[in-house]
């Protein structure tokens, strides 16, 4: 069965490139839409919870800048113009299956760093994406220099 919509998970920075190109490649052989999303974690999800001043300015900032960089994504890569773009406010895994599940992707795509020693231990987006993941999952190896 060839898949009908696949969903390409991106960092917005410049590692998502050849997860772009491999999703656009998967898509064309299999005459499937495509889209784009893009998770703004939230600032107090980073520094852990509590955190005693307003980040609403910044988090506005954030959300900005990765409007910015979806944008000149899509100019990169005309062929993304059919396709969604999703950007949302929460934890990736979460919002990645949600809006998988949502818009009936039948692929995610992830980028893969193949973590070693301790930082296979703090764990990877594209591990944490599999786990529970309603549809086919591909992580996509990506080359440190
Ligand atoms: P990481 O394990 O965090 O190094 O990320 C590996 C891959 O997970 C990236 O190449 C993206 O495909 C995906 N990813 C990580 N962070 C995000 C995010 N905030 N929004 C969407 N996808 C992400």
């Amino acid at each position: 069965m060839p898949y009908t919509h696949i969903l390409v998970a991106v960092d917005l920075t410049e590692e998502c490139n050849p997860i772009v190109k491999r999703g656009l490649d998967i898509a064309m052989t299999n005459g499937a839409k495509l889209s784009l999303i893009h998770i703004v974690e939230p600032m107090a999800m980073a520094f852990g919870g509590d955190v005693p001043m307003d980040l609403s300015l910044l988090q506005q900032q954030q959300l900005d800048q990765a409007k910015e960089r979806m944008a000149s994504l899509k100019l990169k890569y005309p062929e993304l113009v059919a396709g969604e773009t999703l950007l949302t406010y929460g934890q990736p895994r979460q919002e990645i299956h949600d809006k998988a599940k949502e818009h009936h992707c039948d692929l995610i795509i992830v980028g893969s760093h193949g973590r070693t020693g301790l930082a296979l231990l703090l764990g990877s987006t594209a591990n944490d994406v599999l786990h529970g993941a309603p549809c086919d999952v591909l992580a996509v190896r990506l080359k440190r220099d």
